[in-house]
């Protein structure tokens, strides 16, 4: 038997369950646990109980379902401010045409942020993350102008656009970290939206970095001294310490970040995105161009 209404638990929200969802039949005939309440109807205590559960289930699942986003078009909408497609706010883009478009960008930052699951601790992945939603306390947030943490002498050095091209920045990658600044000290890197990261080492030397430049400019904001009177070297070893803190505890971190200069190194090829429910549709839309074109060709050739 289908009840006729919701359950006592929905009961206060269900004008919004209705508006959102539809009917209570609506809602059990569009899921596969209708005709199992149905058969059991002999069962009345033990129907109840489970029509009530499977109802909530449904319930549940449905607003889920509605207010669900694709975290592609979150990412692309967040990583906009950044404006990584436009080659007058970056002197380089890394990548091909199809690599430099805004929602390559946002899909490869949102699978490579996914990927660091298991391979760095959750302190350094909330670091990225901050990073690419803009959410790292710098002045430059607060539509103020303050000098580079790190003491490389910037005016107006406090934010996220200058940290990952700093000096200090580049004689870690360089010295410490066996990376080529020249390559990976751009935003691009630092919001993993580039092919250059295409293996595992790589990705977690760079949230490795990235927690430790967000954690050492923190801890030199909350200090009254600053880095007043650091040279270079006293900042690149503050960065450096706190990578290291960042890797404590995990074994995977660790070991990458003490292999950082031997050879051969162990980080394996991150696998491609799984294919996107449009692929199918998308392909095939690519055949029919395609084949356009060649009769365009073809009857062109023909004419003359
Ligand atoms: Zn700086």
């Amino acid at each position: 038997m289908v009840p006729q209404q919701l359950p006592p638990t929905t009961d206060a929200q269900s004008g919004e369950v209705e508006g959102t969802l539809g009917t209570l039949e609506q809602i059990l005939s569009a899921t596969k646990g209708t005709n199992a309440v149905q058969t059991r109807s002999a069962d009345q205590a033990s129907n109840s109980k489970k029509r009530h559960q499977s109802c909530q289930g449904c319930v549940y699942k449905g607003l889920v379902a509605a207010s669900l986003q694709d975290p592609v078009n979150r990412f692309r909408a967040k990583m906009s401010r950044w404006n990584l497609h436009l080659s007058s706010k970056h002197h380089y883009i890394p990548g091909n045409v199809r690599q430099q478009t805004p929602l390559w960008q946002a899909s490869r930052a949102q699978w490579l942020l996914a990927n660091l699951k298991n391979l760095v601790p959750p302190r350094v992945q909330s670091a990225s993350f901050s990073l690419i939603w803009n959410r790292w306390c710098t002045a430059h947030r607060f539509q103020k102008q303050e000098f580079c943490k790190l003491g490389c002498g910037c005016e107006d050095g406090d934010r996220i656009e200058h940290y990952v091209k700093c000096k200090i920045t580049k004689e870690v990658m360089r010295r410490k970290l066996n990376i080529n600044p020249d390559t990976y000290a751009t935003l691009h890197t630092f919001c993993l939206a580039t092919p250059h990261i295409s293996d595992t080492r790589l990705l977690c030397i760079i949230s490795l970095l990235t927690y430790g430049l967000y954690t050492a400019t923190n801890k030199i904001r909350h200090n009254p001294r600053g880095s007043r009177g650091w040279s270079t070297h006293d900042a690149t070893e503050a960065v450096v310490q706190a990578v290291r803190e960042g890797a404590k505890g995990h074994p995977h971190a660790l070991k990458t970040l003490r292999s950082c200069w031997t050879t051969p190194q162990d980080g394996r090829d991150i696998a491609p995105p799984p294919l996107s429910p449009f692929a199918p549709k998308i392909a095939r839309l690519r055949t029919l161009w395609h084949e356009r074109q060649a009769a365009a060709k073809r009857r062109r050739c023909e004419f003359r």
